[in-house]
C-alpha cells in the first residue's frame, strides 16, 4: 500500500466550471476503485491578490491510501477528469495535476505551501521541487496551475482549520436560479451560531451561502466541525435536488494569508499583510467612494484603503484621525506608477490620539454656542444677540466616537481566507483522528 496526495488547481475559469466539483467527482471514482481516504478533501485557498487569479483562487488535494498497482489507473483517471471538466477554452485557465507518494509531507514542500498561500512564487521554484521529490505532474497549457497544484500537496492544514460542506447541482440546473428555501437559511444561521459563519450578511440580510455564477455549486456551509456543517446542512430546504456534496478541510477562515510585517518598508506588491503603524494623512473620500488614509512608521508611510461595499471598515476609516496607533490587514496592491496601497481587511485600534480642537466659546446668558462677529470684532450669539469682545475660543479634547479594538470587513466583503470575528478564539489544530461516515455522498 502506497499513501497519494493528489493536487490541482486552475481547472475553473469566471465563465463557469470548478475545482472542487471535479474533486466531488473524483470522490466517487477512487471510492468506486476501494480506495481509502486518508483525510477529507483539502480546499486550500491561495493568495488572494495575485493579479491573474480566477474567483476563489482555489487548489485541492485528495489524500489517499491504496494498492501500489492502482496508481497508474488513478493517475489516468484524474488526467481524463480534469481535462473532461476544466474550461481550458479561457485564456487563464491552466489546470496542474500533481501526484505525490509519501506518508510524510516533506518540509521543503509545506514551506512551499506557506509561501504561495502568502506570496507570489515562480513556476520554476515548483518544478524544481516536482523533481526533487519524484512528483508526477501534468500541466496543461502554461502549467500555472502547477503552483497551486504542488501547494495543496503540501498545505496538510496542520494548524487552524475549517470545514465547508459543499452540495452540487445537477448539470440540467447550472445557470439557472438556485432554489433555495431563504428562510431555512437564516433559521440554521441562528442555531448554529458560533459553530458556522458567513451564513447571512447581518447588515445587508444577504444570503452568502450560495455563489451567484453558473458554476456547478449550489450552496457550501462553512464551519468549525465537520459535523456542525453536515448538521447545518440538514436544516437547509430547496425545492432543487443536491446531485451531490463533499465535507472539505480547509484553510478558509483563518487569515492564513496573512503574514506580519516588521516595518512598513518591508512591504511588497501582492503581499498580503499585517502591519502597525501610526496615521499620518486624514481618511479623505476619494472616487467611487474609497476612504483612504496613510499610515507611516520610522521606515516609511504606506497608503490604506476602505472600499465601499465594506461598511464596518469603512466607518472606521472615516473616524480615524492623525496620530492614531493602529494595526492592519490586508491585501498589498500596486497600479501603475501609483504607491502601494493596503486593500484593508481588517484594521485593530491600538492607541487613539486624543486631540485638542479649539471651539467658538458658548453664550453667557443662554448657553448656546456662539459665532464669531468678524475679525477683532469678538463674538455674538445669534439666539439671543448677546455680544463680547472679551471672550475667546476654547480648547476642548475632542471626543472621540471610536472605541479601541478589532474591526473586521462585513461577511459580504470578506475574502475566503479572512478570519471572520466569530472565530476569535475557535482556533485549532492537529488532523481529526478519525472521518465521519457520511462526509460525501455519492
Ligand atoms: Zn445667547
Amino acid at each position: 500500500m502506497v499513501n497519494l496526495h493528489i493536487g490541482f488547481d486552475d481547472t475553473d475559469s469566471p465563465r463557469g466550471g470548478c475545482t472542487t466539483y471535479i474533486a466531488a467527482l473524483l470522490v466517487e471514482k477512487l471510492v468506486k476503485l476501494g480506495v481509502g481516504f486518508i483525510d477529507y478533501p483539502n480546499l486550500i485557498r491561495l493568495n488572494p491578490n495575485v493579479p491573474w487569479k480566477t474567483r476563489g483562487n482555489g487548489a485541492l488535494c485528495l489524500r489517499i491510501e491504496c494498492n501500489r498497482d492502482l496508481v497508474r489507473t488513478i493517475f489516468e483517471m484524474v488526467a481524463s477528469v480534469v481535462e473532461e471538466n476544466s474550461d481550458m477554452g479561457f485564456v487563464d485557465t491552466d489546470p496542474g495535476i500533481v501526484f505525490f507518494q509519501g506518508k510524510k509531507i516533506p518540509l521543503q514542500l509545506r514551506q512551499f505551501a506557506k509561501r504561495t498561500i502568502q506570496n507570489i512564487v515562480r513556476i520554476d521554484e515548483a518544478l524544481d521541487l516536482m523533481k526533487s521529490f519524484n512528483c508526477e505532474a501534468l500541466g496543461f497549457l502554461t502549467s500555472y496551475g502547477l503552483v497551486g497544484a504542488l501547494a495543496a500537496v503540501g498545505e496538510t492544514l496542520e494548524g487552524d482549520h475549517t470545514y465547508e460542506v459543499i452540495t452540487y447541482r445537477k448539470p440540467e440546473s447550472w445557470g439557472t436560479k438556485r432554489k433555495l428555501d431563504l428562510k431555512s437559511v437564516e433559521e440554521m444561521d441562528q442555531k448554529m451560531k458560533g459553530r458556522t459563519y458567513n451564513n447571512v450578511d447581518e447588515e445587508t440580510g444577504r444570503i452568502l451561502i450560495t455563489p451567484r455564477g453558473p458554476d456547478p455549486i449550489f450552496y457550501g456551509i462553512r464551519g468549525e466541525t465537520g459535523k456542525d456543517v453536515l448538521f447545518a446542512q440538514g436544516m437547509i430546504r430547496s425545492s432543487e435536488s443536491v446531485e451531490r456534496y463533499v465535507l472539505y478541510r480547509t484553510n478558509q477562515g483563518t487569515d492564513a494569508h496573512l503574514r506580519r510585517m516588521g516595518s512598513i518598508s518591508d512591504i511588497r506588491p501582492f503581499n498580503s499583510v499585517i502591519v502597525n503603524g501610526v496615521v499620518s494623512s486624514m481618511p479623505k473620500l476619494v472616487p467611487k467612494r474609497h476612504r483612504i488614509f496613510a499610515i507611516k512608521d520610522s521606515t516609511g508611510c504606506i497608503d490604506c484603503a476602505a472600499y465601499e461595499p465594506t461598511g464596518t471598515l469603512r466607518r472606521v476609516a472615516r473616524q480615524l484621525t492623525i496620530g492614531d496607533e493602529i494595526e492592519v490587514c490586508g491585501g498589498v496592491r500596486s497600479s501603475g506608477n501609483n504607491p502601494l496601497t493596503i486593500n484593508l481587511e481588517k484594521i485593530r485600534l491600538r492607541k487613539l490620539s486624543s486631540r485638542l480642537v479649539m471651539r467658538n466659546p458658548r453664550c453667557q446668558k443662554c448657553d448656546k454656542r456662539m459665532k464669531s462677529a468678524g475679525k477683532g470684532k469678538g463674538f455674538k450669539c445669534s439666539s439671543c444677540g448677546f455680544r463680547s469682545l472679551d471672550i475667546q475660543k476654547k480648547a476642548i479634547r475632542e471626543n472621540r466616537d471610536l472605541k479601541k479594538g478589532l474591526f473586521v470587513t462585513s461577511p459580504r466583503s470578506q475574502r475566503h481566507l479572512t478570519k471572520p470575528l466569530c472565530r476569535y478564539g475557535k482556533e485549532k489544530s492537529g488532523k481529526p483522528a478519525s472521518m465521519l461516515d457520511h462526509w460525501h455522498t455519492p
